[in-house]
């Protein structure tokens, strides 16, 4: 059944390719009208999935992705144009142009935390570039992904846009086929695997994986501000989004009064700690599995020395996790080696800024890193001194919300990039194409016999 759907995909690949950006713009408009026909339908699947509040669903999900398609279909003409460039004298007489072009056959896997956006972000940048596509959802948030399942079809043939709902075997299976490109969003582990398989084929990939942002606070931040950015990025979906804040490395002067700051603004935003599990606007974990992993995380970071500071409350039979704080966590233990996921802030005090530079550049590349300071000096310094695939400076999370940046991870965190523009890019083959109009005469230098006189400049 797999093998069927590849194959008509392939087939009408190649007959979309000869469609005019008119029908390109048409498809996204049917995105548009998919997503904002059902938005209550997408309101009640998130929540259904993890208790992901009405307002988050809409801020973090919907209304992205609705901006994002009406980005692209306003800019699309001009990124889709065919661009002259120079030929040079030794090629005179020849015209040179790059071509962006369909790809061809698309895989988009995607994972549960965002499960809407992460599935029909890829999309846009798929559809606006000519391309057909599978998408495979995660299995773990099974009420957004039979969202999927139910109403694509509704707007778009099978042999253009298809979901395909399965776990690990389902992926496998698919990663058999030889597709154009592999769009794939999830950890790095799997990410990995993924670009192993594709390599069978020597498909492309785009890896948007995950990893431990740090959150880096100076001596000159404003701290009531960094309380509120932190405490809204680490929350944010229950603490289960790629970018979310992993770990707090704080001046260690700062500390005694950013602490009260942020607990204050935890319990501003969800209520004081025997409230929280009432509180409508904290999105559960996605299972009692991952409720279960948190648990285990916490019970280990104290057993290894952390001090559990604020929190800590869980209801395992209700997923329930609450907006925790830790102090000193020993550095190997899982808590500070893994990715967290969930709602455990970790902080760690440094004395200088090179130290804790340096204890960025002891990890693997974040996906985000976050500075707060009013310094520019330090700003620049620790810009320069650190690689991430992106940074909020004063901020969290958002710089993912413009269109206009590219969203990515380096190194550890991922492989290439989307949104806007890049993601048009990432699903777009860029071809090279030369033509001779005159000067053949020139080029007839190039031919043997290759005498003195040709190679001389
Ligand atoms: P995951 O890697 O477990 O799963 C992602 C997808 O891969 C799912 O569709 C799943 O069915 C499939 N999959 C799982 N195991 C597989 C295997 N062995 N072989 C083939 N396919 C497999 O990730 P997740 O738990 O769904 O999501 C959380 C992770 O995703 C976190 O690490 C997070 O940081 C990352 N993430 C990254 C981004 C980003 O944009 N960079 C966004 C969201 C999440």
């Amino acid at each position: 059944m797999l093998e069927q759907v590849f194959l008509h995909q392939k087939k009408y690949s190649l007959q979309l390719r000869k469609e005019s950006l008119k029908v390109r713009l048409s498809f996204l408009d049917d995105l548009e009208r998919l997503i904002t026909e059902h938005q209550g339908d997408i309101v009640k699947a998130l929540h259904a999935d993890f208790a992901k509040p009405e307002a988050e669903t809409l801020l973090t999900e919907v209304y992205p992705l609705i901006k994002e398609i009406q980005h692209t279909k306003k800019n699309l003409k001009i990124w889709a144009r065919p661009t002259p460039v120079e030929s040079g004298t030794a090629l005179w007489g020849t015209k040179s142009v790059i071509k962006r072009e369909p790809r061809g056959v698309c895989l988009i896997i995607s994972p549960w935390n965002y499960p809407l956006n992460l599935a029909l972000s890829p999309l846009i940048g798929a559809l606006a570039a000519g391309n057909c596509a599978i998408i495979k959802p995660s299995e773990v948030s099974r009420h957004t992904s039979a969202f999927l399942k139910k109403y694509l079809p509704q707007y778009f043939r099978a042999e253009h846009v298809t979901v395909i709902e399965g776990g690990k075997e389902t992926t496998e299976e698919l990663m058999k086929f030889p597709f154009d490109h592999v769009f794939f969003t999830g950890s790095t582990r799997v990410g990995k695997i993924i670009m192993e398989q594709a390599s069978r084929h020597l498909s492309t990939v785009t890896l948007e994986l995950g990893g431990k942002s740090p959150v880096l606070v100076d001596e000159s931040a404003n701290l009531k501000h960094t309380a509120e950015k932190v405490v809204w990025g680490k929350f944010l979906n229950g603490g289960q989004t790629c970018v979310a804040p992993d770990y707090l490395l704080v001046q260690q002067n700062q500390w005694p009064h950013l602490k009260p700051l942020i607990i204050e603004t935890i319990e501003k935003f969800y209520g004081k700690t025997d409230e929280q599990v009432q509180s409508p606007s904290l999105a559960r974990m996605i299972s009692k599995n991952h409720a279960q992993r948190m648990k285990t995380l916490l019970e280990d970071a104290v057993k290894t020395g952390a001090e559990l500071v604020y929190g800590g409350n869980i209801d395992i039979e209700k997923s329930f996790i609450s907006p925790t704080l830790l102090e000193k966590p020993d550095l190997q233990s899982d808590i500070m080696q893994e990715e967290i996921f969930g709602p455990l802030l970790p902080v760690i005090t440094y004395n200088t800024l090179p130290e804790a530079i340096d204890f960025i550049n002891q990890r693997e590349k974040p996906l985000a890193l976050y500075i707060f300071s009013n310094s520019r000096h330090n700003i620049r310094e620790i810009l320069e001194e650190t690689s991430s695939g992106g940074v909020s400076i004063n901020d969290t999370v958002i710089h993912v919300g413009n269109h206009h940046l590219p969203f990515g991870g380096v190194g550890a965190s991922g492989l290439g990039n989307y949104h806007g523009y890049f993601g048009f890019r990432a699903f777009s083959h860029e071809r090279a194409v030369l033509k001779r109009s005159w000067g053949h005469s020139l080029a007839s230098r190039l031919y043997p016999p290759y005498t003195a006189s040709k190679v001389d400049m």
